[in-house]
């Protein structure tokens, strides 16, 4: 149903709805700043620990990454983003053939962050970490290879 206002009615709400407004401008002009004052502050700059910035492989005590070339990440990741290569060798110990992870491709350019890939790794073999200054020119050095 339509409403009918009366010419003195419409005047209070116009009047009203200024009054809204300027409360919250006023409210916000006398909030102290919190603009970072980026990349002057880098020094200082504190990212979360649990911000999502890049893949990377943690060491273990030896140096050596986890990772046992199950190929759980790759298959998990919904956009393709993890190559794995691997090559088989001949277990010393039980004589069986297993696979190895020779390279363990990263293209960051395509990441979405989702984490998928780490929450289905068995062995923790990959995190991400919060190094989050990424800008390249050139989309190919987002491929990233992180196994060393
Ligand atoms: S975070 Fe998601 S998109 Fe990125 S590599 Fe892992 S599974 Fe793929
Ligand atoms: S990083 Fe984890 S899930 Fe991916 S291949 Fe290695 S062990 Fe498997």
């Amino acid at each position: 149903m339509e409403q009918k206002f009366t010419y003195i009615g419409k005047i209070a709400d116009t009047i009203k709805s200024l009054a809204t407004g300027l409360s919250v401008t006023m409210k916000e002009f006398f909030t102290p700043k919190v603009t970072e004052q980026y990349p002057e502050n880098r020094k200082t700059l504190k990212i979360s620990d649990r911000h999502r910035a890049m893949l990377y492989m943690p060491l273990d005590e030896e140096g050596n990454n986890r990772c046992i070339a199950c190929g759980l990440c790759q298959s998990n990741c919904p956009n393709g983003t993890i190559t794995i290569k691997t090559r088989t060798v001949v277990d010393q110990e039980t004589g069986k053939s297993k696979k190895v992870l020779e390279e363990y491709i990263y293209d960051l350019g395509s990441c979405m962050y989702c984490q998928l890939c780490v929450n289905v790794c068995p062995k923790d073999a990959i995190a991400f970490n919060n190094c989050f200054e990424n800008a390249v020119f050139d989309r190919n050095k987002l491929i990233i290879k992180l196994n060393k």
